[in-house]
């Protein structure tokens, strides 16, 4: 369990110190392997079964730690136990309760839908090898999505790609782009979940970004790569835009030497 705790604490802790998650903004879930799973067995439940927004039968009986809704990610390296909780999904995937943390009292993100409903895609997409799930709000991410006009998926991963020569390799299916829905919504929960099951990054227009990956480190390591890239672009941009750019043959020629699997209809647009 320690072990756990302190992934949690660095992931949130560098996404505190990169300025993604003022106030209490961002979230983290992460999916409790066996090992970690077993760790909370005799845990007696801090709370009662709460109904969850829509059946989730494919998360049935799952641990999930998850940070606290209005809690601060700053905060969980000096007070893990206030600002996160170990929920467990009963068993047919439709209430949750509590089993560890939110002191004195509390409960998951209001991102949970987007969250649990994603963690359902990933778990089957991944055949059960991927745990993280992060939300975040990154500058220039939500930056590019007020200044380039139109924005799409097919856009914005090229966009991305051009601008910094590993995006490709660290997220050679893309970036989905999700126009702007109400946070904490069932639609952008389904939206989200829904982009996941494609892509391992969307973006939620004007409010930030999500990730998933095996572990923390990779669901952080693809936002940190979008993120780098959208700052490059938003320079260049400054700069009086880009004169020249990374070509369809070279990004291709960069997939090829990584053995990538690219989603080649990005080049249509
Ligand atoms: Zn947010």
């Amino acid at each position: 369990m320690q072990k756990l705790i302190d992934e949690i604490k660095k992931t949130s802790g560098d996404m505190a110190r990169r300025g993604w998650a003022e106030s209490n903004g961002g979230n983290i879930s992460l999916r409790l392997n066996e090992e970690r799973f077993q760790a909370f067995n005799g845990f007696p439940p801090k709370s009662g079964w709460m109904k969850l927004p829509m059946a989730m039968p494919e998360i049935a009986g799952e641990r999930f730690l998850v940070t606290g809704t209005g809690r601060f990610l700053r905060n969980i390296e000096v007070a893990p136990e206030k600002n996160t909780g170990v929920i467990e999904i009963d068993q047919k995937g439709e209430a949750c309760q509590l089993l560890w943390g939110y002191e004195p009292a509390g409960a998951p993100t209001s991102e949970l839908p987007a969250h649990l409903l994603s963690h359902c895609r990933i778990k089957e997409k991944t055949n059960n090898q991927s745990f993280a799930f992060i939300h975040t709000h990154p500058n220039s991410v939500i930056a590019l999505t007020y200044a380039v006009a139109n924005l799409e998926t097919k856009s914005l991963t090229r966009l991305l790609w051009q601008s910094h020569a590993e995006c490709i390799v660290v997220f050679p299916q893309g970036v989905e782009f999700l126009p702007w829905m109400m946070a904490g919504s069932m639609d952008l929960g389904k939206a989200t979940a829904d982009a996941i099951s494609r892509r391992n990054l969307a973006v939620w227009q004007f409010h930030g970004i999500c990730g998933c990956g095996r572990n923390l480190d990779e669901a952080f390591g693809r936002i940190d790569v979008a993120e780098k890239a959208a700052e490059i672009c938003l320079r260049v941009m400054a700069a009086g835009g880009a004169k020249q750019t990374l070509s369809d043959v070279q990004l291709r020629a960069i997939a090829a030497n990584f053995k990538c699997s690219l989603d080649e209809a990005i080049f249509d647009c």
